[in-house]
């Protein structure tokens, strides 16, 4: 940016308790010569997001998934991803600056969404949701590695990633994933199983190599909502829309090789 001093990138929302935190943190950095700052900068060696999930995720949209690693401080409601709290500012920078932390990747989904006219590509942290953008049911045939496995029918499914396995994937009966494990989860949301319709009741985990596709029946080409990490998107005409695990990466700092158990006890028992 403008001097030599080492820049972090401060991200913020903007309720009361994220405003107190950022200039705590910017004050704690000083005291090692680092500069917090809140305009972006390219250039910077971490980004600090502060405030909930919601908040990591969409600092992470928004400056396009960059290469400079993250960590959260959580002032939000859940923060699974938010490894430092308030009250552990000083400790936390402390340790920042003497390396104590290990550097982790979140492997990210790719999704592209093959339409009529163009094609799309997505990329994801915890998941994609497909689903009817009216209340209707869904029927979208599915194919692994060009292999038939179901005609699905009910609200949707999620392709959630590891590290999206604790959040929408988890609420609709899904498996916890270890962030490391390279895999994509297809979770059913509401599957019908009658006489008209029969669809997996139970999710699937695919290794990341192989390739998920969905394909809209035909009637139902135009009626198809995306969510990407909650965010909607609609497309006309799908042709299908297919998954795999994404070349980009984003990364995290650890600072306890046991947060992700301990964290995992204290938000979900
Ligand atoms: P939101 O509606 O405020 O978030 C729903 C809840 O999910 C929040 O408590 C959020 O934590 C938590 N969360 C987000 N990512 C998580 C993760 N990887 N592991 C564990 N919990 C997680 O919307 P949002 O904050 O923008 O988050 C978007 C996410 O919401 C979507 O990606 C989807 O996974 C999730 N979602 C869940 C449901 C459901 O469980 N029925 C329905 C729709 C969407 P914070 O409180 O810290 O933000
Ligand atoms: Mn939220």
């Amino acid at each position: 940016m403008n001097n030599n001093k080492r820049t972090i990138n401060i991200i913020s929302n903007r309720n009361i308790e994220s405003k107190k935190t950022k200039y705590k943190l910017i004050e704690e950095l000083d005291k090692y010569g680092l500069m917090g700052t809140e305009n972006y900068d390219k250039n910077a060696e971490l980004n600090v997001c502060i405030g909930g999930d919601g908040s990591f995720l969409r600092a992470i949209h928004r400056n396009k998934f960059p290469p400079i690693p993250f960590i959260g401080i959580n002032t939000g409601h859940l923060g699974f991803f938010q490894e430092i709290s308030p009250t552990s500012i000083s400790d936390f920078v402390k340790k920042y600056v003497s390396k104590e932390y290990t550097v982790e990747e979140i492997l990210l989904l790719n999704t592209l969404v093959r339409t009529k006219k163009k094609n799309f590509n997505l990329t994801s942290i915890n998941e994609i949701v497909v689903k009817g953008s009216k209340s209707k049911v869904v029927h979208l045939t599915m194919y692994i590695d060009d292999n038939h496995l179901q005609k699905f029918s009910g609200d949707g499914i999620i392709v959630s990633t590891p590290a999206g396995s604790t959040a929408y994937n988890f609420s609709s009966g899904g498996s916890i994933v270890y962030p490391s494990i390279n895999c994509l989860q297809v979770t059913p949301v509401a599957p019908i199983s009658s006489k008209a319709f029969r669809s997996l009741p139970t999710s699937i985990i695919v290794p990341g190599d192989l390739n998920i596709s969905i394909k809209p029946e035909y009637r139902y080409k135009n009626s198809i909502l995306i969510v990407n990490d909650g965010m909607e998107y609609w497309y006309d005409d799908i042709i299908d829309i297919s998954f795999n695990m994404s070349n980009k990466k984003i990364y995290q700092l650890k600072f306890s090789k046991d947060y992700y158990w301990e964290n995992l006890k204290n938000k979900f028992l």
